[in-house]
């Protein structure tokens, strides 16, 4: 204890880049769009923006700023009780910017915004609809905040036009205390899934599990179990990665062995597609996992 554990070759392996790679990241100067993918230096971003067999290319925008009103313990978004106010024009702006980048699969996400009525759910729906009308072929994935369990928050954004509902529970029942802000709960995450599936149930309704933060076999079990009774259609997998020596350390880098463990449990389970793997994120390859498992 005490020690940072070392990092495993698994992780530090070289990640191919798709074709449609150069071309998205020189067209997006010119946008004025933020995306996670380059904020976060996520490692996948070549398979993400290069595109694969089915999609040209998946990318995960930010909304309503880049500060939150949270604290979670593994998470590097800055952190104030009150942000700036939103962008009025975010949603028509952000909506075009997209429509004119050549993505096929879009995950818009946000920080989480306590300090505004409704959560900024409002804001998150117009951006989908504006999206939608300017281009009806995008397929759009949300990946919400919990609104504090506001269920009519959740249900204006099922409701607005997308067409996968994500929601992270982030880690198993027993940690989220240790890892996320006390605002946050497993019952309360799996209520917003529930409810964006009992609104719309054609929607796809997905969710994520970091693995590393000293979760037990059984209690990952026990998870996927739940989400699984609860609707849930799609999950993924990924190793946590400690973001600075502030935040929660690693307590196990889980091999890649247990995660195809993991992935076929999943699929036993009916998960509709459980992508698992060391660098996995919630975003990771979204376009091609929704594409290959509803075109086949
Ligand atoms: Fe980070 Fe989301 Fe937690 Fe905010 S709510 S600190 S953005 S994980
Ligand atoms: Fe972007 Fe998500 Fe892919 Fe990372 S995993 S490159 S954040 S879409």
């Amino acid at each position: 204890k005490g020690e940072r554990l070392r990092l495993p070759p698994w992780l530090k392996t070289e990640i191919p880049i798709g074709k449609n790679y150069n071309k998205l990241k020189n067209t997006l100067r010119e946008l004025n769009l933020h995306t996670v993918c380059e904020e976060a230096r996520c490692p996948n971003i070549g398979e993400c923006w290069g595109g694969g067999e089915y999609a040209t290319a998946t990318a995960t925008i930010m909304l309503m700023g880049d500060t939150c009103t949270r604290g979670c313990r593994f998470c590097s978004v800055k952190t104030a009780r009150k942000p700036p106010p939103l962008d009025p024009n975010e949603p028509h702006n952000t909506a075009k910017a997209i429509a004119a980048w050549g993505l096929d699969y879009v995950v818009l996400t946000s920080v989480d915004r306590d300090d505004i009525i409704d959560g900024g759910s409002e804001h998150f729906a117009k951006t989908v609809s504006h999206l939608k009308e300017l281009n009806s072929n995008i397929l759009v994935e949300c990946l919400t905040p919990d609104f504090r369990g506001d269920l009519k928050a959740v249900e204006k954004i099922a409701l607005s036009g997308l067409d996968v509902y994500a929601h992270n529970v982030e880690t198993v029942r027993q940690l989220q205390r240790h890892v996320r802000d006390p605002r946050a709960n497993f019952d309360q995450s799996l209520s917003v899934l529930r409810h964006a599936k009992a609104v719309k149930p054609s929607i796809l309704t997905k969710t994520s599990i970091m693995l590393g933060l000293g979760e037990t076999d059984a209690q990952v079990y026990d998870a996927m179990t739940e989400l699984r009774e609860s609707g849930v259609d799609c999950l993924t997998l990924g190793q946590y990665m400690q973001p600075t020596r502030r935040h929660l350390k690693v307590e196990e880098y889980v091999t890649p062995e247990k995660f195809a463990h993991w992935e076929k449990t999943g699929n036993e389970m009916g998960f509709v597609y459980t992508a698992s793997g060391p660098l996995v994120r919630s975003s990771y390859k979204a376009g091609e996992f929704f594409l290959k498992n509803l075109i086949e």
